[in-house]
């Protein structure tokens, strides 16, 4: 099997990658690196014979057109998109252009690609949009995500990242295009960009700087390891039904607090002689993100019950897999973070026009 995968130099993308050509596959990246995307990341990679980079954006229909005809995949796993809540509340723009705009581009390609196919692989085609659980808006105390659940985007980049799922389905529906989306909960793991949650914890605690907490921390995700989203999505790929959404989640609720504060035990633990512990200490209170979900939680019980994925990892495993990693892997840190982010606040609104 030969993937297209789009986004493949960012976090999700490149653990699929690297799990895709562990299991044989050839594998095309298509990825025009934004602040986001780093080929770092899939530095061990470059040199497989079964790996080829394609730097290009998304919205350029000619590139892709190009890149579809000049590589033949069977398959398109769609990653590629701007993924931060934060930077999507102080410039939505680029939110629009790729998330939804660019899922315009490429399922137009896809379509005049797959049309064309002899049809013994037209019918083995398939085009895999890969979302989020933040489409369904905001949980109270109680419930969970299921397939079914009405959109209901909080944010410029849920909203983006939801009219993208209505665009999927639609080709599906509409053309034909053998279409599947998943939507899954937070994920965390190795070479997650420091702007995120957990590796900026992580960061500023390694660096003594304050630890933001936005509002009072009570806000709950679900969080699921990198590793175990990239088996689910391949297995999606591989097994899923044809015109299906699938929910990807790791049972792993928690407070944002919660989550914190199992860094900073593991800093630690894991760096006994830092001058920066307790790192507790340096947890900071700062205002809350507008238009902040209360809770997202997902049921990931059909993906389980059908196509019998299960996640290998709980939350203390892979947090502790992943505090290690960052540890680690100095250089590639000083690499994504060396011109362009230092651990700034953002998503205050406080540059939207
Ligand atoms: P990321 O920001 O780490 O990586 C995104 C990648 O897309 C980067 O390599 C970037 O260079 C590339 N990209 C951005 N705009 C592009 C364009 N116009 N053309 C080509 N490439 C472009 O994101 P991620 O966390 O790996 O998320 C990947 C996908 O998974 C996204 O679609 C996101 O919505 C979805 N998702 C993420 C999470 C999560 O917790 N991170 C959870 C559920 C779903």
């Amino acid at each position: 099997m030969k993937v297209l995968v789009t986004g493949g130099a960012g976090f999700i993308g490149s653990a699929v990658i690297r799990r895709l050509l562990a299991q044989e596959c050839a594998v095309v990246n298509v990825d025009c690196l934004t602040y986001a995307g780093n080929l770092a990341t899939l530095a061990n990679e470059a040199g497989n014979p079964r790996y080829a980079f394609e730097q290009a954006d998304i919205c350029d229909a000619l590139a892709i057109r190009r890149i579809l005809a000049e590589h033949q995949p069977n398959a398109i796993m769609h990653l590629a998109a701007e993924s931060h809540v934060d930077r999507s509340i102080d410039g939505p723009a680029a939110f629009v252009e790729t998330n939804i705009v660019g899922t315009y581009v490429l399922l137009e390609e896809s379509r005049r690609h797959w049309e064309k196919l002899p049809s013994r692989q037209r019918d083995a085609f398939r085009f895999h949009h890969i979302s989020t659980d933040e489409v369904y808006g905001s949980l109270g105390d109680e419930g969970l995500f299921t397939e079914s659940t009405a959109y209901d985007p909080s944010s410029p980049y849920s909203a983006s990242k939801a009219a993208s799922d209505h665009l999927v389905r639609a080709w599906q529906r509409t053309y034909g295009l053998p279409a599947l989306v998943t939507n899954c909960s937070n994920n965390y793991g190795p070479y997650q960009y420091p702007e995120k949650l957990i590796p900026l914890i992580i960061l500023n605690g390694l660096e003594g700087k304050p630890l933001p907490v936005y509002g009072s921390g009570s806000n709950v995700r679900d969080w699921l390891y990198v590793e175990d989203h990239a088996a689910a999505l391949i297995t999606v790929l591989r097994h899923g039904a044809i015109g299906e959404t699938y929910n990807i989640g790791g049972w792993n609720e928690r407070q944002n607090i919660e989550v914190v504060r199992a860094i900073c035990e593991l800093l630690d633990e894991l760096t006994p002689n830092s001058r920066h512990a307790p790192h507790a200490r340096l947890i900071t209170h700062v205002t809350d993100r507008p238009g902040h979900d209360h809770r997202y939680a997902i049921d990931a019980s059909k993906i389980e019950r059908e196509l019998g994925w299960r996640p290998q990892e709980t939350f203390e495993t892979g947090l502790r897999k992943t505090v290690q990693w960052y540890l680690d892997h100095g250089e590639w840190i000083a690499r994504v973070r060396a011109d362009r982010y230092q651990g700034e606040r953002l998503g205050l609104a406080a540059k939207a026009a």
